[in-house]
Parts: structure tokens; sequence; C-alpha cells
């Protein structure tokens, strides 16, 4: 089963995901994550994709597509996999539909997370992460904080902030490119009728938590 997570940054995209990752047993694939990775480890494709990232850019279809395909192929995606930050555009939609016809699947599900954009901001500056790369447990100082500042429940790593997050010049472009290159996708699935909106907000109390509960009861029916 193929099901991809769609929602602006800051709507808990990876935290729902994880939770449902945990509950079905399909692995998560973070593009952001594995960027996150080869930048931190100094690969070529890490040095060459930081270029885009630090400054809220996309990274390119010709280091990202192959990228999610070679992932595909692993043996633990033979089942399915929860595809979290990928596709972020029209054309890389496609390209993973005509990767995926290639091997006789298709995507089955697409949660569409929904969070009012004044949350948005708040929610990417009150976000943590585990610098254990390993871990990668994510946090939010207001909505989810750790139960010591500062330090990794799962693992004691310290916690830091996210370069893009810190810099509000890419918390604004990330934003921006999301209105105009993602948001078309909620369409694009929509219209495949596999698309499942769901609401994500502090104001309505609906947490991800709730939302990831919602998502494996539908998944188990
Ligand atoms: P966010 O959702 O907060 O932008 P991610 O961890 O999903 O965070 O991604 C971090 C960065 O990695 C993005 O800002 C972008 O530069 C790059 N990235 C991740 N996924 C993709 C993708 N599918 N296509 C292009 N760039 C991507
Ligand atoms: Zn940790």
């Amino acid at each position: 089963m193929i099901i991809i997570m769609l929602g602006a940054q800051g709507t808990g995209k990876g935290t729902v995901a994880g939770l449902i990752s945990k509950s079905i047993g399909l692995p998560q694939v973070s593009t952001g994550d594995i960027f996150r990775q080869n930048i931190s480890e100094k690969t070529e494709l890490g040095i060459e994709a930081d270029k885009y990232i630090s400054k809220g850019n996309l990274v390119p279809d010709d280091i990202t597509v192959p990228m999610v395909e070679d992932r595909l192929t692993w043996e633990d995606a033979k089942n399915g996999v929860i595809l979290d930050g990928f596709p972020r555009t029209i054309e890389q939609a496609e390209k993973l539909d005509e990767i995926l016809s290639k091997n006789g699947k298709k995507v089955d599900l697409v949660v569409n997370l929904v969070t009012p954009k004044e949350e948005l901001i708040d929610r990417m500056l009150t976000r943590r992460v585990c610098t254990n790369q390993e871990c990668k447990a994510t946090y939010n100082t207001k909505l989810n904080p750790p139960k010591e500042e500062g330090i990794c429940d799962r693992c004691g790593s310290p916690l830091k902030q996210r370069e893009d997050d810190s810099d509000p010049k890419a918390i604004e472009r990330r934003l921006e490119i999301y209105e105009e290159k993602t948001s078309p996708l909620v369409q694009y699935y929509d219209k495949k009728g596999v698309l499942k909106t769901e609401t994500v907000s502090l104001a309505i109390n609906r947490m991800g938590k709730d939302v990831a509960e919602d998502v494996i009861k539908f998944l188990n029916k």
C-alpha cells in the first residue's frame, strides 16, 4: 500500500506519518530526513541538496526523483511505504505514478493535513528535532515538550532547531512554495478519489495523534 502525506510545513505530517507507520508496519519515507542525513554525512547528494534547502527552495527533480525511486526498491518497502514530503509538485506526482505503475502499484491513500496558517508559523518556530540521526524524534516546545528541556526523551541526545525553521525568510519561502507548487496536488489526488482531508489545529483541540488514530481506524476497516 502506498500512502502519501500531504500538508503545509508545520502541520505535523512527519508526526502523523510516524504514528501510522508504527501501527501498520510500513516504513515512513521522509525526503526531508533523507536529505538532512546526507547533509550531516556530507555526501555529494547532501552538499548539492543543501544549496537549495538552506534557502527554503525545493531540491531539483533530477536529484529528488531518482532518490525516491531507489528508496522504493529497498526490501522494507516491498509491501508499501508512507511517503512524507514527496511528491511536492504535479511533476513529481506524475513521475511517481509512472514509477509505481511500472511495478503494478498505485497511490492508495493521500492524507491531506490542513492547519490554519497562523498556527503553522508558530509550529515551525517551536519545533525541535533530535540531533541523533538514528532517532530523529521531533518535539514542540509548546505542544509536545520533552520531559527535560533540550534533551530527547527517547535517546537522551541534545535537541536542536532545524536551520530552515530558525530563518523567517526560509519559513516564508517554504510556505509560498507550498501554496504555489504543492497545494495543486490536493485537487490532483481528489480527482483520483484517494484524498482524505483532516484538520490539525490547536484552536479546535485536534492534534496529530487524533488524526493518526482516525486514519488507522479507516485503514483497518
Ligand atoms: P518541510 O516540510 O518543513 O519543508 P521537510 O523535512 O519535508 O520539511 O523538507 C526539508 C526541505 O527538503 C524542503 O524545504 C526542501 O528544500 C527539501 N525537500 C524535501 N522534500 C522534497 C521534495 N519532494 N522535492 C524537493 N525538495 C524537497
Ligand atoms: Zn533522540
